[in-house]
């Protein structure tokens, strides 16, 4: 499949050349035909699959069928959970919009109103918005969506989990009943039905599910270790493997900002980037990462959700999520674009019904380890039997546990560690 074959005109064309894209992704050859065709999608893919092109790339082409109106009404609105992905959805509608008169801009709280609403006044076509700014902005008489055409619900179940529930719904009321809705989405809880049931008409639902429900290209372990010895471990990895690009996931923003604090003390540069950063902090957080001058982000879920860094190679579950469907998500942020990565998950006796859920969510077990100096103190509460110093024994209902070390790891001659070398390339000398 092409994307010319989708129907895409000749203005999108030149722009997904642009960006290098070659193929359509599976949920956009899915996705793309139905909505040049005017119907409603509910359309649901695995993080890092392209949704945004998805439903950009056909919306965009729509409107731009019809000559720019005077003053140029909000014709599209596309509602984002947070922050990060709103801005991020803005650049691809500019970079996929780049030959079409359409214009567009993003709102979100956390920064000064005053320059989106002189955007706002300029008149704007396509509108990328977190609801809270919206609404506060709608309430001030600067917002005006009773032209909208175009409805997208952008990482739908995140919105929901958010609580975003009610002012969905208070925005809906604010439109023209008439209007094309899509609704993406990573996964597809009865939540999301249920949401999609009350605001699509007649849609199509669009599903690209892996062959895994996560990539194989990631190479997933478990590394059991005491709570309180976690941040001494993820220093030795991140140190010895002489890691960079590595994305930490923690529970709580106070978790965050404490290890990253720990990690500076450890002379490994890190930023944190949570909901109470501000909006500046965290911008600049994501920069410098991307440029590669912080070696360690460590963000909690909500903050990462969509978040799009490109070649990312490691992934450390500082503490693992109570809901199995964010471990999917954050080790989404690795193995994208065709690059293979690793996501590791540092995990207490105490989380280890986590790892249960997990494992249920995907159909297969995860590799549990243990590494040499790190051995947990607590037995597992499965087999009810103490395992000290790491030495062999199965004792979890037949996974596979090895007596490991990180130095034979990083040494040896597995795939995993020719990346790690290939990675470290061009990294500082940290002796
Ligand atoms: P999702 O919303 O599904 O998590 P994104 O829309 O953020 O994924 O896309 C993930 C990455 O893939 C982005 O960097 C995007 O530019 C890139 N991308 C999207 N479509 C294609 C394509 N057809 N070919 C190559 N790269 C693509
Ligand atoms: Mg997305």
């Amino acid at each position: 499949m092409t994307f010319k074959e989708l129907g895409l005109s000749e203005a999108l064309l030149k722009a997904v050349a642009d960006q290098g894209y070659e193929t359509p992704s599976p949920i956009q050859e899915k996705a793309i035909p139905k909505i040049l065709q005017g119907q409603d999608v509910l359309a649901s893919a695995q993080t890092g699959t392209g949704k945004t092109a998805g439903f950009a790339m056909p919306m965009i082409q729509l409107l731009a069928k019809e000559p720019p109106r005077q003053r140029r009404p909000i014709r599209a609105l596309v509602l984002t959970p947070t922050r990060e992905l709103a801005s991020q959805v803005l650049e691809d509608v500019q970079n996929y919009s780049k030959y079409v008169d359409l214009r567009s801009t993003v709102i979100f709280g956390g920064v000064k109103q005053n320059p989106q609403v002189d955007q706002l006044k300029r008149g704007i076509d396509i509108l990328v918005a977190c609801p809270g700014r919206l609404m506060d902005l709608e309430s001030q008489g600067f917002v005006d969506l009773r032209q909208i055409e175009f409805l997208v619900l952008d990482e739908a179940d995140r919105m929901l989990d958010m609580g975003f529930l009610r002012d969905i719904k208070r925005i809906i009321a604010m439109m023209p009943l008439k209007r094309q809705n899509l609704l993406f989405s990573a996964t597809f809880s009865s939540d999301i039905r249920k949401l999609a049931n009350g605001l699509l008409t007649n849609p199509v639902t669009v599903e690209a599910t892996p062959e895994n429900t996560t990539a194989d290209r990631v190479d997933q372990i478990v590394y059991k270790v005491d709570q309180a010895r976690k941040t001494e471990l993820i220093t030795k990895l991140i140190w010895d493997g002489n890691w960079h690009q590595v994305l930490v996931f923690t529970r709580t923003k106070h978790g965050a900002n404490r290890l990253v604090q720990k990690l500076e003390k450890a002379k490994i540069t890190a930023a944190a980037i949570h909901g109470n950063k501000s909006q500046a902090a965290r911008t600049k957080a994501l920069a410098n990462f991307k440029k590669g001058e912080v070696s360690v982000l460590v963000a909690t879920d909500i903050a990462a959700r969509g978040l799009d860094i490109p070649l990312l190679p490691y992934v450390i579950n500082f503490e693992l999520p109570n809901v199995p469907e964010d471990y999917v998500h954050r080790i989404g942020r690795t193995g994208r674009a065709g690059a293979a990565g690793i996501a590791i998950s540092l995990v207490s006796v105490e989380e280890l019904e986590y790892v249960r859920g997990i494992e249920k969510l995907l159909g297969m077990p995860l590799v549990q380890e243990i590494i040499e100096g790190f051995e947990p103190t607590k037995g597992p509460v499965e087999g009810g039997k103490k395992r000290m110093h790491g030495k062999g024994g199965n004792t979890s209902g037949g996974r596979e546990i090895r007596n490991n070390n990180t130095t034979n790891r990083n040494n040896g001659n597995t795939n995993r560690n020719v990346r790690q070398k290939s990675r470290s390339k061009g990294g500082d000398n940290r002796n």
